[in-house]
């Protein structure tokens, strides 16, 4: 099992993720990305979120394991 994780010292809020991948996140209030799933069982969130973890400008998107 996968799951996404956001380093938010390096996050630039620019949105990226949450807007192409919005299956797998989307903005809170103040901008930052949360993570609407947390554990990628299904294949199409974790290419999404493989996708996110490319178009991300600050490397902040990382898949790790559960
Ligand atoms: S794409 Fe990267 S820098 Fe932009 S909001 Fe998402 S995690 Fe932050």
């Amino acid at each position: 099992m996968k799951r996404i994780v956001v380093d938010r010292v390096i996050c630039l809020k620019a949105g990226q993720c949450y807007y192409l991948q919005p299956s797998v996140f989307k903005a809170d209030s103040q901008g930052w990305p949360e993570i609407i799933i947390e554990q990628l069982e299904e294949e199409d969130d974790l290419e999404a979120a493989e996708d996110a973890a490319e178009i991300c400008p600050s490397g902040a998107i990382t898949i790790e394991d559960a």
